[in-house]
């Protein structure tokens, strides 16, 4: 699955948003089974307005929402990428995810000790991202010598990363993440290969006051600006609120977002975030028994989306009946859609789009 690993300074408030989101995943888990695979380690539900009408049409007995991996990744202090902390435990985890959201301190609080001394979110973002480049610049430069090495031997591919690699040094000596740095369509792959933390997309995610929660603050601008000029996401959300709203029911949790002005908890927008940021999109089956949702990639082909299900359906599949999900809701469901001829047949080389209603065709 996908992972969105959360990070921050100590005491910005990370494991409370964090234990938010596992909380309210587990009081919505009546109907799938939720377990927590480590402690650091939450699946939560993608809250998805579409899937609940789909079902309300084919009157599916339930509804399965897809899954976000966040994983709470703890030790990042200035001086980790040396080792500090849990600096190389920290690096470790931070490799494994596709995503980083970074929590950012937007609060003041007399009783909240702040490591850094006072509340500046950006130069906490800042700190954050130096250790990541400092620890992307190592991992770099010690590759070096070895590639040189391998290019006297007459190695192209070595030879390509070199080149890539001395494009990138120059960036992140310069104080710049290398997801800032231009890279072609052809050279995506070998770019990957170099696993960079800064290459990996950034959400800045502003924990703010509990009055904030509605407007936001000064603190929560000057992030947004700043994740602006980044091309970054940003999302403001009061951590404390959010802990307290992952234990009412839904009644209360209605109208207690109502009293703080809100249309949905932060920790939705938190969710759809992370999504965007992935760059995932979701199909759905649906059927009397269930409705479902599925997680894929931008740009996957009908295939390997039903490889989602089962592997099975990958290897045995044949066509996918699709219906697009206006379609689905405006002629009210699969035998209108039918019979108004949106009912596509799709062949191994569709594109998967965001909404997509369908149905496998696959050979045993
Ligand atoms: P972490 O070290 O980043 O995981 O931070 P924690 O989630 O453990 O929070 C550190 C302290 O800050 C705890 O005492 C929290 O109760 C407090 N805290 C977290 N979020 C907020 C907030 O939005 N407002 C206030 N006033 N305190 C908060």
């Amino acid at each position: 699955g996908f992972k969105c690993g959360i990070v921050g300074l100590p005491n910005v408030g990370k494991s409370t948003l964090f234990n938010a989101l596992t909380e309210s995943a587990a009081a919505q888990a009546a109907n799938y089974p939720f377990c927590t695979i480590e402690p650091n380690v939450g699946d939560v539900p993608v809250p998805d307005p579409r899937l609940v009408k789909l079902a309300g049409i084919a009157k599916s007995a339930q509804t399965i929402p897809t899954r976000l991996t966040f994983v709470d990744i703890a030790g990042l202090v200035r001086g980790a990428s040396k080792g500090e902390g849990l600096g190389n435990q920290f690096l470790a985890h931070i490799r494994e995810v596709d995503a980083i959201a970074y929590v950012l301190r937007c609060f003041e609080d007399p009783d909240v000790i702040h490591v850094e001394g006072k509340v500046d979110p950006l130069a906490d973002a800042d700190t954050i991202e130096t250790e990541l480049m400092l620890a992307d610049l190592e991992s770099l430069e010690r590759r070096v010598p070895t590639l040189e090495k391998k290019i006297r031997g007459q190695d192209k591919e070595a030879k390509q990363t070199l080149a890539l690699l001395e494009r990138m040094l120059p960036l992140l000596r310069d104080g710049k993440p290398a997801r800032l740095a231009e890279i072609s369509d052809e050279e995506r792959p070998l770019f990957r290969t170099l696993g960079l933390l800064t290459s990996k997309p950034v959400l800045y995610v502003c924990n703010v006051d509990e009055a904030s929660a509605a407007t936001g603050n000064d603190y929560s601008r000057a992030v947004e600006e700043y994740a602006a000029k980044q091309g970054a996401g940003c999302v403001v959300i009061s951590a404390k609120i959010e802990s307290e709203l992952a234990e009412l029911d839904a009644e209360e949790r209605k109208s207690y977002l109502a009293e703080l002005g809100l249309s949905e908890p932060g920790l939705n927008r938190l969710i759809y975030e992370g999504y965007k940021l992935l760059e995932l999109i979701t199909y759905f089956t649906v059927g009397p028994k269930e409705a479902r949702a599925w997680t894929v990639s931008q740009g996957t082909r009908a295939p390997q989306a039903a490889g989602v299900i089962h592997t099975d359906f990958e290897k045995g599949f044949i066509r996918a009946e699709t219906i697009a999900y206006d379609d689905y809701v405006g002629l009210g469901g699969e035998s209108g859609a039918r019979d108004a001829g949106k009912l596509r047949l799709e062949g191994k080389d569709y594109l998967v789009k965001d909404g997509d209603v369908l149905h496998f065709r696959f050979a045993t």
